[in-house]
């Protein structure tokens, strides 16, 4: 360890208690996707206050960013700001049940202790091109419901927040990006380094119009619009058979209706459903057998239906750790554990991450620090220095290392990078959803 990372090890150990507490104020105030004004603030406050960076607020409605340097390449740090409805959380804000059961205030601390590492002068001044300190919103995904919503109200078109910023070109001028999670799949160590790849999903909004009639008086008048979606969702039961282990087909769905009375046949409901998968090209072909079922199953009550596709987020483009991150993380070797990603291992969640990996260079790696499962109300900090502290570290080190002499890792690493998507790929891949179908529409 040279001597500017060792000034990064012990700045960052020094304020191990304000970190701390600026992480537990964020972990008590969880906020939803888009909305998360107050925890922005404390990140905006943070990096003006604390660190002395000029800030860009308002990105993608709560996006705040900084950045230290303002030459190429820029290499940025991303910290997520939401929070997860989660109401048993022990953690939860009592009047609206958001939690950061996905731990992302750890992410906002990383992104706190780096920052501060970084802007210290004589680090700074080894830097070689840029560190962007980037705080966005919504990782969570908004529901095809509230992004009616939000569209309406004209706020934003997108239901990530990493894709508002990069259809709004906030990305623009970044990179390579750095980005942590707390583990996301079981590592017996406290830093797992690389990429596993991750489910890309499709959202649904499928809606069934039957006819309202008396149950019992004339029910050969009435269209049962839950009896189609029974047959509906049989049929997608049974078509799970066709999927293929390797392709991780998972479906969800929520089933809203609004029928009070027992005695009226049900004239209309709403599915709510996201399909994921390993792969785009499964996705699509899964896609296509939910279509076939809920169409088939409403011609045969003879009901009409509406199916609109929403954008989700596309699978993460796996990658083993760079060399840097790898580096990186054997400076910290006296106190941490670090094991590479498996290639072997697939997480069936998804990440707005997927997105930005088909775009630029993504330096990934997770840490530990807690116990329970993600999104769970068993979610508990049980070690506040692996999960806040030297992750910060293990972050300011990585930026560090990338961005030194003139920075000739992050060159190599943008240089070796093949995007998977242009910019102009990614815009008409985005496209596909303006009017609702990606498949074949019918009319309503
Ligand atoms: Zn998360």
């Amino acid at each position: 360890m040279n001597t500017t990372e060792s000034r990064i090890c012990r700045i960052i150990e020094d304020h191990a208690s304000e970190l701390t507490a600026f992480a537990n104020d964020i972990y008590t105030h969880a906020e939803l996707g888009y909305t998360e004004h107050r925890t922005a603030r404390c990140i905006a406050h943070w990096l003006t206050h604390r660190c002395g960076l000029q800030i860009q607020t308002d990105l993608a409605i709560t996006g705040v960013r900084a950045q230290v340097g303002n030459t190429r390449p820029a290499v940025c740090l991303i910290g997520e700001l939401d929070g997860i409805r989660c109401p048993e959380h022990p953690m939860a804000v009592q009047e609206t049940g958001m939690s950061h059961a996905c731990g992302h205030h750890m992410q906002l601390a990383v992104l706190a202790g780096a920052a501060l590492a970084l802007s210290h002068p004589d680090v700074a001044a080894e830097l070689g091109g840029s560190a962007v300190f980037f705080a966005v919103p919504c990782e969570e995904h908004a529901s095809m419901n509230r992004m009616a919503q939000l569209k309406r109200d004209g706020l934003v078109q997108y239901c990530g927040g990493k894709l508002q910023l990069l259809m709004d070109g906030a990305f623009d001028d970044i990179d390579a990006a750095v980005t942590t999670h707390a583990h996301m799949v079981n590592c017996g160590s406290d830093f797992l380094l690389g990429s596993n790849s991750t489910s890309g999903f499709l959202s649904k909004l499928i809606r069934i119009k039957g006819r309202a009639s008396h149950t019992a008086l004339a029910p050969e008048k009435g269209i049962n619009a839950l009896d189609v979606v029974t047959l509906a969702r049989s049929a997608v039961g049974m078509l799970r058979s066709t999927f293929r282990d390797e392709d991780c087909i998972r479906i969800g769905e929520v089933v809203r209706m609004n029928s009070t009375a027992v005695n009226v046949v049900p004239d209309e409901v709403i599915v709510d459903l996201q399909v994921r998968a390993k792969t785009w090209e499964a996705l699509l072909e899964t896609d296509k057998k939910i279509d076939r079922a809920y169409r088939g199953a409403a011609y045969a009550f003879g009901a009409q239906i509406q199916i609109t596709d929403g954008m989700g987020y596309l699978p993460t483009v796996p990658c083993p750790p760079c060399e840097t991150l790898t580096q990186a993380a054997a400076l910290l070797s006296d106190q941490c554990t670090a094991q590479p990603v498996s290639p072997f291992v697939h997480n069936a969640a998804s990440t707005d991450v997927g997105d930005l990996s088909h775009r630029m260079p993504v330096v990934n790696f997770t840490f530990s620090g807690f116990s329970g499962t993600l999104h769970g109300a068993d979610f508990r900090i049980t070690d506040e220095k692996a999960a806040y502290i030297q992750p910060a570290k293990l972050a300011a080190l990585t930026m560090y290392r990338l961005l030194r002499h003139n920075a000739a890792q992050a060159r190599a690493l943008i240089d070796s990078f093949h995007p998977k998507m242009t910019e102009q790929q990614y815009r008409a891949y985005a496209a596909r959803f303006d009017n609702g179908f990606i498949g074949e529409p019918s009319p309503f």
